[in-house]
């Protein structure tokens, strides 16, 4: 009720022509100026390496790629999520996490009150390995250079790793997803927690309830910062 009157009063103000309203401890205009050079920077950066690599043969899969899957998001988001590879929708369309596991995704994210937009989302490998089969590891080599980048890049505070393939390639130990998951690890200097990658969810929808567990955690971590 009160975000409603908060949000009437603020059209009201709109529509008299007040384009800006600043409350006590706000950012001032030129902090606020500064901010947007610096996500425009971290975009322009990002924007120009998918560029650089967009053709890149640096393993075989670029063979079967139609299009790369470099990542998407905010560019200077908290929270990254770290999955395996595109799959068929991510290479006909060149986003990441655009199929059924992309949308279950999205609903994941929305259950912690994010959005898409409100965080970075890429791949362990940027091209799809030919039927959906996991990365091999010269493959996952040859790319992880691209996503270190991107992760300097961005800067976020914390990674969520999708799946056992992203937790096994990053984290370098080779455990069952059921015990990365009680853990909590560093990567990059970057808190990094693990949970189901959403395709693994629509094959076994029982363990929506242990994605849930882990999400709330994540959700916990997130405000604190
Ligand atoms: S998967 Fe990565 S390293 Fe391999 S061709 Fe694609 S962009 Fe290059």
């Amino acid at each position: 009720m009160l975000q409603k009157s908060i949000k009437q009063y603020l059209e009201y103000l709109k529509l008299s022509g007040i384009q800006d309203i600043y409350f006590s401890g706000q950012k001032t205009p030129s902090q606020k100026k500064k901010k947007v050079v610096m996500e425009t920077d971290h975009a322009e950066l990002l924007s120009a390496l998918e560029e650089k690599y967009r053709n890149c043969n640096k393993c075989s899969l670029w063979k079967g790629r139609n299009k790369f899957c470099y990542g998407n998001g905010d560019p200077q988001a908290k929270l990254m999520l770290i999955g395996e590879g595109p799959g068929a929708d991510e290479d006909r369309t060149g986003k990441v996490f655009v199929g059924r596991a992309g949308q279950l995704l999205t609903k994941m994210l929305q259950a912690i009150n994010l959005s898409r937009d409100e965080v970075y989302i890429a791949n362990i490998v940027k091209c799809r390995p030919p039927d959906n089969r996991n990365p091999l590891p010269e493959e996952k080599q040859a790319c992880l250079p691209y996503l270190k980048e991107q992760i300097s890049i961005i800067q976020p505070k914390i990674l969520l790793l999708l799946g056992r393939v992203a937790a096994v390639t990053l984290l370098e130990t080779d455990l069952p997803l059921k015990a990365f998951r009680e853990t909590e690890y560093e990567f990059m200097g970057i808190r990094t927690f693990v949970t189901y990658h959403p395709s693994a969810l629509l094959r076994n929808p029982g363990w929506k309830k242990f994605a849930w567990i882990d999400l709330q955690n994540v959700q916990r971590e997130y405000q604190s910062l």
